[in-house]
C-alpha cells in the first residue's frame, strides 16, 4: 500500500492528464472488445480501468495552492481560475 501511495503522490495536475488518458481509452476499448466477444472479465477489467482513471483525474486535477478544481481543459491552465496563482507546466 505504501508503494501505491508513493506512486499516487507523484501524480499531480501537471501530469495527471497524460497519465490517465491512455488507461481511460484503453479501458473503454477493452469494454467494447469484452462486450463484442462475450468476455465478461475483460469488459469488467476495462470498466475498472476507465473508472479508476476518471477518479484519478478528477481527484488530482486541482490547484496546488488553493485545492480548487481546475477548469476542464486538455492543457494545464496558466493560472488558477479560483485563487489566480500561477500554475507551472512541466
Ligand atoms: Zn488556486
Amino acid at each position: 500500500m505504501r508503494l501505491i501511495k508513493r506512486v499516487l503522490d507523484k501524480v499531480t495536475y501537471n501530469n495527471v492528464g497524460r497519465i490517465t488518458t491512455l488507461p481511460f481509452f484503453l479501458g473503454a476499448f477493452l469494454v467494447a472488445i469484452g462486450v463484442l466477444i462475450y468476455l465478461t472479465w475483460l469488459a469488467l477489467l476495462g470498466g475498472a480501468m476507465t473508472i479508476a482513471s476518471l477518479v484519478l483525474s478528477v481527484w488530482k486535477w486541482r490547484c496546488p495552492h488553493c485545492g480548487s478544481r481546475l477548469d476542464r481543459t486538455w492543457e494545464v491552465p496558466k493560472y488558477c481560475s479560483h485563487c489566480g496563482k500561477e500554475l507551472d507546466k512541466k
